[in-house]
């Protein structure tokens, strides 16, 4: 499934905006929080392994007025999660927020012993998360401020046929962020946890059939500005205001 979303457009603000981090920018969700982060004239640093999309996007986004910056990064390991953060750091000056979004759901029952797929899923969507935070807290310590912003899922919420690893992923970034947020009274914490979205999620399922039943169920699905819109509100508030959490679910998900 391909992503549609809007063209960018010009950043609605002056002044040099946040530095916003975003993973998995390259497709999706990450992709259409950047265009719409930067148009609410935040600075975006745009991380994913497909570097050529990240271009384009940032290309797309200093057309239009913004500013974007981007750099390769495989969020499973530490070592390259570092790596971004620095870079980004170097570019702005400061690391404002990170949305750690990327993220990968190939989706099976448990009896198909994916084992491979289960690990995916526990390296992309639990570790990626937390090596994001490992990377950025020591210097939003330092900032004495910073925002966290880690999407989850309604399948951290419940749990479905096919997808318990992709939940108890989703799960564990929902557990992550509260235990991020009470042991924090500097930093802000947003867990973001979409039902179904339009985007090419469903490519990570190699099982053709469960693809097609996935595919299908994404027919309610809303756009991924839909996401973005409540990613940029999260960031927008007060200092002191801290947005805990937001579900987001098409009307006919039910
Ligand atoms: P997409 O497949 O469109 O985007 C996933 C992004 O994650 C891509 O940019 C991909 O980039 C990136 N990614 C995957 N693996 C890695 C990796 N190892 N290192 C760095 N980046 C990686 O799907 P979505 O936009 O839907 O997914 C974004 C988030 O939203 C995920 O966490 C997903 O679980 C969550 N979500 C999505 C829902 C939906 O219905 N779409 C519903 C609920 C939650 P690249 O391949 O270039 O590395």
């Amino acid at each position: 499934m391909t992503t549609t979303v809007p063209s960018t457009p010009g950043p609605s603000t002056t002044g040099p905006g946040k530095a916003v981090l975003v993973t998995g920018a390259s497709s999706g969700i990450g992709e259409a929080t950047a265009r719409l982060l930067a148009a609410a004239g935040h600075r975006v640093f745009l991380g994913a392994r497909r570097a050529d999309r990240l271009a384009a996007l940032a290309e797309e986004i200093r057309a239009a007025g913004g500013t974007a910056d981007h750099r390769e990064v495989d969020v499973t390991s530490l070592e390259s999660v570092q790596d971004f953060v620095r870079a980004a750091h170097e570019s702005y000056g400061r690391v404002d927020v990170l949305v750690n979004n990327a993220g990968v759901m190939p989706l099976a029952v448990l009896e198909a012993l994916k084992v491979d797929e289960w690990n995916r899923m526990i390296d992309v969507n639990i570790r990626g998360v937390l090596h994001g935070i490992a990377a950025v807290l020591p210097v939003m310590r330092e900032q004495g401020a910073g925002h966290v912003v880690n999407v989850a899922s309604v399948a951290g919420h419940r749990v479905d046929p096919t997808a318990a690893v992709y939940c108890a992923t989703k799960y564990a970034v929902r557990a992550i962020s509260e235990g991020l947020r009470q042991e924090s009274r500097d930093l802000r914490v947003t867990v973001i946890s979409p039902g179904l979205t339009r985007t090419e999620l469903t490519d990570s399922i190699d099982d053709l059939d469960m693809r097609a039943v996935a595919d299908e169920m994404m027919a309610i699905a809303i756009p991924a500005a839909a996401i973005g819109e409540a990613i940029v509100y999260a960031v927008n508030q007060p200092a002191e205001v801290d947005v805990n959490e937001i579900v987001i679910r098409p009307v006919a998900q039910g």
